[in-house]
This record gives structure tokens, sequence and C-alpha cells, in this order.
């Protein structure tokens, strides 16, 4: 099969490099030049591992290969997956479909022979409806088939993700597509992923409930933390409780600083918008994006408390900044509301991400970048562990540290607190 991923970011990337592990030749495209300069060069534009490895054994073998020709690479191939961006539209929660509908007009004029359409975007409910008709203008139905086949990797755990994943969801009426796809998904298939053949307006919203009942039960356990705190209970033990029942389960129900990313936040708005437009209230799904938002607005209040609500000239330093750990993506990540707030009243910032530098905080006074955790934590008052990164389990922060009067709260539960507390430092955690 000849695969062609339009978008080359973190979901066209990754899937495009992983077909192509599995036999397929794949061409992916984008409009950013550079990158698409830096990935011939065998550089690897975004953090996620294991990737470089994948895609430079597959671009010597010549079965990965990338191009900003969008026409050619569409002729030459047989199946079409569509991989670009819907972020939230400025000013409200809809999705933003302009790189869709886009590629859906580039598309339509480079259709030479019969093409399966496949969207690994996440688009709302009928959207898939709407690329048909823009395809139709220029083409014959007999010509192409619009699938949806939404993508449930993360960021992180990628390439394991879709090598391993738990179900393919195929969203098609059309069976000729939908036998050559569920061929080209055969390999993950015959390693135990479940697959789902259904309409394709059922994929497009089974994706966007999956995304919203999973940030659903993270807001859930955070809002059950908040009691925790006021009443002396562990929320480790109501995660652990709650997670035995089987109906529940375990996953997901990890208290934090709340759900950030290039997903969960744009997904939640964007479904409650789809059913505004279809006159449908998701009251629950609103409650949820209302709590998550509140939720920096929450620790920040505990940090000016922990801090005697004295933050000027106060330095904190942030370990981590990356919404979750082993990504560099930034997109909605909850540090993106904290430092530029404790910058404002006065604080001086200096953070650590093993993923390096954040242009995002270029521009905040005071912020400043550090390339060891060790220089981090100089001259600190407050270390926040912000994300759950590896490099930050097992610190010993008492031979790290010159100063060692620095207090810690720990956004992720990261440490058991009496071990900290042996260490000599005041320690907060979440609901415990
Ligand atoms: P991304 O921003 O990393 O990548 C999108 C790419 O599309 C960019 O490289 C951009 O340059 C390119 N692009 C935009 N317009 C183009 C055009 N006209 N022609 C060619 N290329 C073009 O986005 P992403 O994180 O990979 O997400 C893509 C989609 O997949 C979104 O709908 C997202 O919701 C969904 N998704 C993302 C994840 C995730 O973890 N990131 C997981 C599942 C699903």
């Amino acid at each position: 099969m000849k695969l062609c991923m339009i978008g080359t970011g973190y979901v066209g990337l990754v899937s495009g490099v992983c077909f192509a592990d599995l036999g397929n030749d794949v061409i992916c495209v984008d409009n950013n030049v550079d990158k698409i300069n830096q990935l011939t060069k065998g550089k690897i534009p975004i953090y996620e591992p294991g990737l470089s490895e994948l895609v430079i054994k597959n671009y010597k073998n010549k079965r990965l290969n990338f191009s900003t020709n969008l026409k050619k690479s569409v002729n030459d191939s047989d199946i079409i997956f569509i991989c670009v961006g819907t972020p939230t539209k400025k000013g409200g929660y809809t999705a933003d479909l302009s790189q869709i509908y886009s590629v859906a007009k580039e598309i339509s004029s480079s259709i030479n022979k019969f093409k399966i359409i496949v969207t690994k975007s996440t688009i709302p409910v009928t959207t898939g409806d709407e690329i048909e008709k823009i395809l139709s203008k220029k083409n014959s139905k007999k010509k192409f088939s619009v699938v949806s086949n939404p993508e449930f990797l993360r960021e992180g755990e990628a390439i394991r993700d879709f090598i391993y994943p738990d179900r393919v969801v195929i969203g098609s009426n059309d069976k000729k597509s939908n036998r050559i796809l569920k061929n080209l998904y055969n390999p993950l298939i015959s390693k135990g992923a479940s697959y789902l053949s259904t309409s394709r307006r059922a994929a497009e919203l089974i994706k966007y409930a999956s995304n919203a009942f999973l940030a659903t039960k993270i807001t859930f356990i955070n809002e059950i933390a908040n009691l925790c705190e006021k009443t002396g209970i562990n929320i480790e033990d109501i995660s652990i409780g709650m997670g035995l029942d089987k109906r529940i389960g375990s996953r997901f129900l990890r208290a934090g600083p709340g759900y950030g990313g290039s997903c969960f936040p744009k997904d939640t708005k964007a479904i409650t918008a789809t059913a505004d437009k279809f006159k449908t209230d998701l009251s629950v799904i609103k409650s949820v994006i209302k709590s998550n938002k509140n939720r920096s607005n929450l620790l920040l209040n505990k940090v000016y408390k922990i801090l005697n609500k004295k933050i000027k000239n106060k330095k904190i330093t942030f370990l981590g900044v990356t919404f979750k750990a082993n990504t560099d993506d930034m997109r909605d990540s909850p540090s993106l509301t904290m430092i530029p707030a404790l910058s404002k009243k006065g604080a001086i910032i200096t953070y650590y991400d093993p993923t390096g530098f954040k242009k995002e905080f270029s521009k905040i006074k005071n912020v400043y970048n550090s390339n060891t955790i060790k220089n981090s934590l100089d001259g600190s008052d407050l270390v926040i562990i912000h994300t759950e990164w590896n490099d930050f389990k097992s610190l010993n922060f008492k031979n790290l540290a010159k100063r060692k009067k620095f207090m810690i709260y720990d956004m992720r539960n990261i440490y058991f607190p009496k071990k900290i507390q042996d260490q000599g430092f005041k320690y907060y955690s979440i609901g415990r």
C-alpha cells in the first residue's frame, strides 16, 4: 500500500513511521518547509521517545519519505491520511477546521485514481460529510471514499500506543475501503488490538467522547483531592480504593495540576460546541472545563499560602514545565498559567525541563531556564514539581542544593511525604 500522511506533526509523523515500519511505502507531507528539511537530514522536530531511531531506519530503507509537494504525494498514493491540527478557534470553543478544509481542497484537485481519504485528525461529528462535499465538487463519488479513523496515541508513549493500540476504529459505510483499512491494520489487530467498524459519524464522536470522559475522570479525582486536603485523608488511598472497582479502573485517577496538552483542553471545548450546535447541553463536560480552568488558580493560591503571601523577590524553581512527562509539548500546560501569574506578583522563577528552553516564557519577566536540576535549585525558596519526569523521581535534595532551606510543593505526588520531611524539608503535595 502507498500511504500519504498530510501533516507531519505528533500524529502524522508517528503514525507514518509506524506504518512504514510495518512494511508500507509512506510519504509524509507538510507545508512547513523547515520541518521537512530537518526530517530529510535525520533531525526530528519533536521530542518523542524512540521516534528518531525509527525515522532514520525507515528513511534509510526508503520506505519512508518526506515532501512539501502535496499534489504529487497524493497522486502517487492509495490512502491519504489527514493529520493536520484542529485547534480551538480564537475567542470560542469551536474547533478551527481551516487546516482540514484547506487540505481537502488541495486533495480535491489531485485525485487521479480511486483514493481513500482518511481523517486521523480529531474532527467534530459531520466534518467527514463536509469533506465529502468539497471533494465531490471536482470528482465523481466513485473516485474517492472518506473514512474516519481517529487516533488514540498519547504523546510520550506514541510509538507503543500506535503499535499496540487498545482499539482500531474505522468509520465508513463503504465496504471496499473498510476491507482495505482492516488489511492495513491487520498486523496490529492480529497482535490483539480490538477492531471496531462503525459509521463515519460514530467514529468521529467516539474520539471526542473518549477524551471528554478521560478529562472528566482527571477532573473528578482532582476535586476529590480538594476534599481530602480539608479532611486529612490521603488521596492516594481513595484512588487505589476506587480503582480496585473494575467498573471504574485505576488509570486517570491521579490527582495533579489539572489536564493540559494538545488534546483534552481543545476537545472538551469542541464537543460542547458541537453539542450546542445540535441543541444538546453537555452540562457535565462544561463543568469539567470550568473546574479544570480553576485548577491552576487553586494551586496558585496554595503557593501563595505556602509563601505566606510574600511573593515579591521569592525564588521559585519549576521542575518540569510540559503538560506531562516524555514530551516537549507545551500546549495548554498548567505552567503557562502559573509561571506568568507568579512573575506578575514579583517572583523570580527558574525552570528546568528535560526538553530544554521554552520560547513560551522568553518574554516573561524574571523567568530563567536552567540547564541542570542542580543549578535550578540554587538559592530557591520554593521548588515546585510540576511534571512527573522520571528525572525528578528520586532526587536527593539535600545533596543537590547548596541552600537547603527551600520548601517543596510536589504537584504530582511523586514523593512519600515522610521521606522528604525526614531530610528536613517542608513538603506539600496534592490531596494528602
Ligand atoms: P501538530 O500541530 O503537531 O501537526 C500538524 C501538522 O500539520 C503541522 O506540522 C503543520 O505544519 C501541518 N499542516 C497544517 N496545514 C497543512 C497543510 N495545508 N498541508 C500540509 N501540512 C499541514 O498536530 P498533532 O498534535 O499531530 O495533531 C494533529 C491532529 O491529531 C489534531 O486533530 C489532534 O487533535 C489529533 N490528535 C493528536 C494527538 C496528540 O497526542 N498530539 C493524539 C490523537 C489525536
